[in-house]
């Protein structure tokens, strides 16, 4: 063990709860000479073992915990482990729903702090964002290599969360060669995905299960996608026999990703338009222009970086919900959603309720969606938990 870190008096509180993060406020001190990523024991104020951690001295996450079980070591072994006890953890998604992309680790919720690992068919993405990721990097893409040895493996690194902990972004080929796109199984819907450019790791894997539920709502619908990106929403309306879907997105990139989408799936392209606008002026021009839909679906990208942008966010989303509910016919729907971590559940729907009442609508909620169960929370991280969305029945 490089060293130790002991904690002020009454601050193990948190790590008795298994919650991975320590701040640097809780540390009363540090002893050892230690590095970025440094494998750390956690002591409370009497001295008694708490846990064993990453030690990252840029950031005020200043340890993440890798374990509270004294008896583990942080090497090959336990990556392995955790990596095998993630994969048994979405058994039975990979089963029951016939999709081969799922995420197979999602950080700190399947105990691996600041690691990522997204599997796209034959592409396994990794991205590496805290201390004690980077430090271990060698042992977590063997652990990679031996539970998927057929995969090619590629680096998304490339996050600005990475020089909090006084990393470089780093991407590129980790294992074999040809990341051009790869296209994805999700539902017999084939998607094509860009680990290399694409959002994220190259898809929105965390709305799987929003866009079939969605899709129940769409037939015969005229559909508006917002933020369509690769137009996945409206790709599974029109599979579902959406009537016309019209998918916007100020990306002209992504837009081009979605009509190659709509024609691998040999869908009537005479169904579907994309088109390139930003959605506030969009939508405010489709109200004034009094143009009405049976289904619209707002999925902004994250409005929210920090608590200090959370009002203007929310007028945001006020803003896109209220055009949006003045576009829907009666009996129509609105399936709206919000990807901000610090936006909570009943901010959200607060927000959206407050839109009803101006656009004089009357909302009933139907369903309220949540990111994928690939993208399961821990209950000792409730931070884990960022992607909402209701589905409403407008009157
Ligand atoms: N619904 C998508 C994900 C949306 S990601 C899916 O399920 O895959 C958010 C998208 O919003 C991005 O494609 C981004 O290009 C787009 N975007 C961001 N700001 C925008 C704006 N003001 N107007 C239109 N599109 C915007």
């Amino acid at each position: 063990m490089a060293g130790s870190i002991h904690l002020k008096a009454t601050r193990e509180k948190s790590v008795l709860r298994h919650h991975p993060w320590i701040f640097e406020g809780a540390i009363q001190r540090v002893s050892g000479k230690l590095n970025s990523g440094d494998t750390v024991d956690v002591f409370d104020a009497k001295e008694n073992w708490l846990a064993r951690g990453a030690y990252s001295p840029s950031s005020q996450i200043r340890v993440r915990v890798w374990t509270h079980d004294k008896s583990e070591t942080i090497d090959n072994g336990f990556f392995i482990r955790r990596i095998e006890r993630a994969l048994e953890a979405r058994k039975h998604l990979i089963a029951s729903q016939h999709t081969n992309a799922f995420r197979l680790v999602a950080a700190e919720s399947d105990g691996l702090p600041g690691v990522t690992i997204d599997v796209y068919a034959d592409i396994v993405v990794l991205q590496l964002l805290s201390a004690g990721a980077e430090k271990h990097r060698k042992k977590i893409i063997w652990a990679v290599e031996k539970c998927f040895p057929s995969a090619k493996i590629y680096e998304r690194s490339d996050v600005s969360v990475r020089e909090k902990e006084g990393l470089n972004l780093q991407d590129g080929p980790v294992k074999g060669n040809d990341f051009g796109p790869v296209i994805i199984d999700e539902n017999n819907i084939k998607i094509e995905v860009d680990v290399r450019e694409g959002h994220k790791t190259g898809f929105y894997l965390d709305q799987r299960d929003s866009r079939v539920l969605s899709s129940k709502y769409m037939k015969d619908a005229r559909v508006l996608n917002c933020f369509s990106y690769t137009g996945t929403f409206g790709l599974y309306a029109l599979v579902n026999h959406a009537k016309h879907v019209i998918n916007v997105d100020v990306s002209s990139l992504a837009l081009s990703q979605a009509k190659r989408n709509f024609e691998l799936n040999e869908c009537d392209m005479g169904k579907a338009e994309f088109v390139k606008a930003d959605v506030f002026s969009f939508l405010r021009d489709q109200s004034t222009n009094n143009e009405s839909y049976d289904h619209i679906v707002l999925d902004p990208p994250k409005f929210v970086d920090n608590k200090a942008s959370l009002k203007r966010a929310s007028r945001g989303y006020k803003d896109i919900n209220l055009y949006a509910l003045k576009c829907i016919k009666p009996g129509g729907y609105l399936s709206t959603f919000s990807c901000s971590g610090l936006m909570s559940s009943d901010l959200f729907s607060k927000i959206v309720a407050d839109a009803a009442l101006d656009a004089n609508r009357k909302l009933r909620i139907l369903h309220r969606y949540y990111q994928a169960p690939d993208h399961a929370v821990s209950s000792s991280f409730p931070e884990g938990f960022y992607l909402k969305g209701l589905l409403c029945e407008v009157q």
